[in-house]
Formats: structure tokens, C-alpha cells, sequence
């Protein structure tokens, strides 16, 4: 093996995460590269225990000191990007250019924890004559992060540094398809100053997540991942009272006008559903095609038809995940679809053994269709011809997800239109991956998430603190009113 075995982090140490323990791939190779535990619920206790160990000094400081650490993380993150990328690419697959700009992501998140300081600056008034109100945020306490295999790096700082400047302390479970950038991460908040216990990572699968939502002493999780074990993370979670926030699944729609600029709409459709071989939560997975945009998709198929797997797109994460994706496109065949470009069955010279899927575009899909309606995750497009952009707007309303979905169009008129009736919470013009960035937040609607803010951004504020509402009277002439 490449990496000596996964171990957990708690109290600021490397430790067994017990016995039993799953192989961890190289996606591109095929190939088994290190290996994680599964982590029994007594595991999750000791670090449970460090992080509340950790937590009255950490909290305690005033925020101007706790993001100093974020300061020098930032500068870590900018030192090492080259050995962080080539790990997210080794244990995620996703090609060099895509595993950067996910680290650049990861120092766009710290670079907003540290001005958080600016954000948070409380609220104060004087209510009635000499009495006054403010309020001030404190954090949750003990906190949990579980996170999925898409973004190995970027993910975990979605949570990370917001929650942790805000005086909390974190568990993270990474997702156990990809856990060794989370170790790296870890080493490098140490540097960075942070203290020992507050931030642990329990490695594990279900039974580790499980643990976490039944657990006494975590006051709150943030979960990122698919919509089923969103609904079971939300539903246990709160169940046992705890303030949980969860982002799930999606099945992102693109409305193509006939207005729409042919090379910035082919180039960006392709780059949308393509990119990070179509594992994002933002990538576009359904074209609704407005009338006569057949010039649109032929440019999209030669795109297609150009991009060298290996090296433009990389693989997706499993072998089971390739089973399933290629199963999806020959389903929707046998009931009729046309294939366009067909990515299935595809060899990489070199990497025989990796998990590639090249790049499908499926034509005339019905929107009954499973190919149109579940989460494929991975690089395929689909069409679903509409007469007018109604029926698109019907078709994209109608699917349980809600996170995503765009318009390519020169018209403002339609663009409004469209940002008006999409039922999703992060809405493009003339954009295939509408990710908001900071300080903006990010978060879908429907059943892309479960909980009430965002993840990132302002709205994370909310999630990971609680507000102390403080009235004051000092002076001994102010009167004594209906309220007092
Ligand atoms: P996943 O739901 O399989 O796993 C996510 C986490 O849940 C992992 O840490 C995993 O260990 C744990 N888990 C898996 N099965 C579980 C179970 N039965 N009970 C309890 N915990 C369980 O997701 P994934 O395959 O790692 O990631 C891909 C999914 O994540 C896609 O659906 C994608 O759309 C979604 N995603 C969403 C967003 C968003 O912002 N909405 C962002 C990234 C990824």
C-alpha cells in the first residue's frame, strides 16, 4: 500500500480507529492504496471527550484570536496546494486542474472565517429610555461534520473553519471512499496553532454516522451527501434533539433557449455535466431543450466527442459506481433514448484497471424516465425536448430535488422568468455551475436539503451559534415601565 493505514485524530494524536477496516482506491488506477477503519462507537466517545475538553478554553477566546489560526491555515493551504491537489487526485481521481481549484475553493472558505470578525459584530439599541438590548453569539459546543466523496479537501472546509472561528469544537467524518486528505488537513490546523481537541476526525461508515446522531454530548450536525442518508442523518438527528442541517442529492436542469450563445452555452453545458465526471452536486444532468437548439447539442457532441479520458475527465469513484452509471445509459436506451456519445465501455491505456465512464449525451428523453428523474452522478446529459419554456420550467418543478438549475438565454426577460419559477435554491444565467461564493451561501431547496440556512457563507453564522439576547439597565433614575 502507497499510505500506511488510516488512523483517527483525537486530542491531537493519530490513533487506531479499531479493527475493522475497508480498502481505499485509487480511482484511476483501480488500484488499493491505503486502507480505513470503521470506527466503533466507543471511538467516537474519546473524541466526543477531547473536543468537550477542548472546548471552554477554545470558546473562550475572543474570535479576533481564534481566527488568527485560520490566518496561518490560509497561508498553509497556499504553501502545500501542490501536495494537497495530487493527494484529492490520487484517493478521488478527479484530474489535476479540477483537485486544484478544489483547494482554492478550500482557501476561498478560510479567507471568509477570517473575516468573520467583521460579520458578527452583535447587534445593540436602546429600547426604552436608559434600557438597552444586544445580542451576542455563542458557539453550540461539541459539533459534527460528516462529509461525502466528492470533494475530499473542499467539503470538510465548508465546515471547518466557519464553525471552529466560532468557538465550537468538531468531530469530522470523512466520507471513507476518500479519507486521506482529512488527515492532512489536520496536520496543518496543528501547525497552524490550533489547539489539541478541537478538531478530532472519526473515521467510519454507517455505523460511525449513526453513533454521531445518537450521541449526547454533539449539540449539532452539518451533513453533505446523497438525499437518503440525508433524510436518515436529518430524521435521527433531530430525533434525539439535536440542530442538524443537511444537504442531499440533486438532479440539476439547464434550460437551453434558441437565443442562446452557441460556444458560450456548448462549452459551458459540457464543462457543467462533464466536469469532475459529472460527481458535483451543481453539475447540470438535465437539458431542457426549448425548440430548435439542435446547433447547441451538435456542437456539445463534438466537444464530447474531443475530450481525451484520462486527461480531460477522470474517473468516477468506484467500480460499483461505473456499474451503475453505464446500467442507467443502457436502460434508457432499451426504452427508446438516442444515444449521442456513448461513454460506456471505455479503456484508458495505462490504466486499464481505472474506473472510467467517458462523456454520454442521450437525446429525446421522456421525462418519465428513471435516466431523467434519479441522480446519475457521473458524466451524462440528458435531453428532454420542450416546445416552450413552460414546459421546461414544468419539467424541472416536478423533480423532488431542488438545488441547482440554470438558463442559457440572451433574453433578460426569459432570464427573469426562469430565476422566478426554477424550484431551486441556486439559480445560473448563462452559467452551468451557479456555485455562490463567498460571502454568499450555498445551499438548494426541496430535497437537497433538510434544515433551515445554508452551509456556508453568512447563513453558516446562524447554524453555528446561538444568540444571547441581553437587556440592560444601569442607570437607577431610568423609569420603571410596562415592561420591566
Ligand atoms: P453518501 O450519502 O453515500 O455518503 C455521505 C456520508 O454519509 C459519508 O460520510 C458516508 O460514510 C455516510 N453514509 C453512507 N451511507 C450511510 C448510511 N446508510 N447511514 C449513515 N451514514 C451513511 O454520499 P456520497 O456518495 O459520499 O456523495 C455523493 C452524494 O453527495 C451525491 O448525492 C451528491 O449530490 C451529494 N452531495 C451534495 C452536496 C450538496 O451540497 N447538496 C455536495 C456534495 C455532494
Amino acid at each position: 500500500m502507497k499510505y500506511s493505514e488510516v488512523q483517527n485524530y483525537i486530542g491531537g494524536q493519530f490513533v487506531s480507529g479499531g479493527q475493522n477496516f475497508l480498502d481505499v482506491f485509487n480511482p484511476a488506477y483501480g488500484s488499493v492504496i491505503s486502507k480505513v477503519p470503521l470506527s466503533p462507537s466507543e471511538e467516537l466517545d474519546k473524541a466526543v471527550q477531547a473536543a468537550k475538553k477542548a472546548f471552554p478554553a477554545w470558546s473562550n477566546l475572543p474570535i479576533k484570536e481564534r481566527i488568527q489560526v485560520f490566518f496561518r491555515y490560509k497561508t498553509l493551504l497556499e504553501q502545500h496546494i501542490e501536495e494537497l491537489t495530487n493527494l484529492v487526485t490520487e484517493e478521488n481521481g478527479k484530474i489535476y486542474s479540477e483537485a486544484k481549484a478544489e483547494i482554492l475553493k478550500s482557501i476561498e472558505l478560510t479567507e471568509f472565517a477570517c473575516s468573520l470578525p467583521q460579520i458578527i459584530a452583535g447587534e445593540v439599541m436602546e429600547v426604552s429610555r436608559g434600557v438597552e438590548c444586544r445580542i451576542e453569539k455563542y458557539p453550540v459546543g461539541v459539533v459534527a461534520s460528516i462529509t461525502p466523496f466528492n470533494f475530499p479537501n473542499m467539503v470538510p472546509n465548508w465546515t471547518i473553519p466557519n464553525a471552529i472561528a466560532l468557538g465550537n469544537c468538531m468531530i469530522l467524518k470523512p466520507s471513507e471512499l476518500v479519507p486521506l486528505s482529512a488527515g492532512r488537513i489536520a496536520e496543518l490546523l496543528k501547525e497552524a496553532g490550533l489547539p489539541d481537541g478541537v478538531l478530532n476526525i472519526v473515521h467510519g461508515g454507517r455505523e460511525t454516522v449513526e453513533a454521531i446522531c445518537d450521541h449526547p454530548g454533539i449539540e449539532a450536525i452539518s451533513f453533505v451527501g446523497s438525499t437518503k442518508v440525508a433524510k436518515i442523518v436529518y430524521r435521527r438527528g433531530t430525533s434525539n434533539l439535536k440542530r442538524v442541517l443537511a444537504l442531499g442529492g440533486a438532479k440539476n436542469h439547464l434550460i437551453v433557449m434558441p437565443d442562446a450563445d452557441l460556444e458560450m452555452s456548448a462549452s459551458n453545458i459540457v464543462a457543467s455535466m462533464s466536469g469532475c465526471a459529472g460527481q458535483r452536486c451543481m453539475a447540470a444532468s438535465v437539458m431542457m431543450a426549448v425548440g430548435r437548439v439542435d446547433h447547441i447539442i451538435d456542437r456539445m457532441a463534438t466537444y464530447m466527442k474531443n475530450m481525451v479520458l484520462g486527461e480531460a475527465i477522470g474517473p468516477v469513484i468506484s467500480k460499483e459506481a461505473k456499474a451503475r452509471i453505464e446500467g442507467y445509459i443502457t436502460e434508457a436506451e432499451q426504452q427508446g433514448a438516442k444515444i449521442l456519445v456513448d461513454g460506456r465501455n471505455r479503456v484508458v491505456s495505462g490504466k486499464e484497471e481505472g474506473f472510467f465512464v467517458g462523456p454520454t449525451l442521450i437525446d429525446y428523453v421522456k421525462p418519465s424516465m428513471k435516466i431523467a428523474q434519479e441522480e446519475i452522478f457521473g458524466p451524462v446529459m440528458v435531453i428532454i425536448r420542450t416546445s416552450d419554456v413552460d414546459e421546461a420550467l414544468k419539467v424541472e418543478n416536478s423533480s423532488p430535488y431542488g438545488n441547482a438549475a440554470s438558463v442559457f438565454t440572451e433574453s433578460g426577460g426569459t432570464a427573469r422568468y426562469v430565476i422566478e419559477r426554477a424550484s431551486a435554491g441556486m439559480v445560473g444565467i448563462n452559467v452551468g455551475v451557479p456555485v455562490p461564493r463567498e460571502p454568499f451561501s450555498f445551499g438548494g431547496w426541496n430535497e437537497s436539503k433538510f434544515g433551515a440556512g445554508d452551509i456556508t457563507g453568512r447563513s453558516s453564522v446562524e447554524f453555528w451559534t446561538k444568540p444571547k439576547k441581553i437587556t440592560t439597565k444601569w442607570n437607577i433614575e431610568a423609569a420603571t415601565n410596562w415592561m420591566s
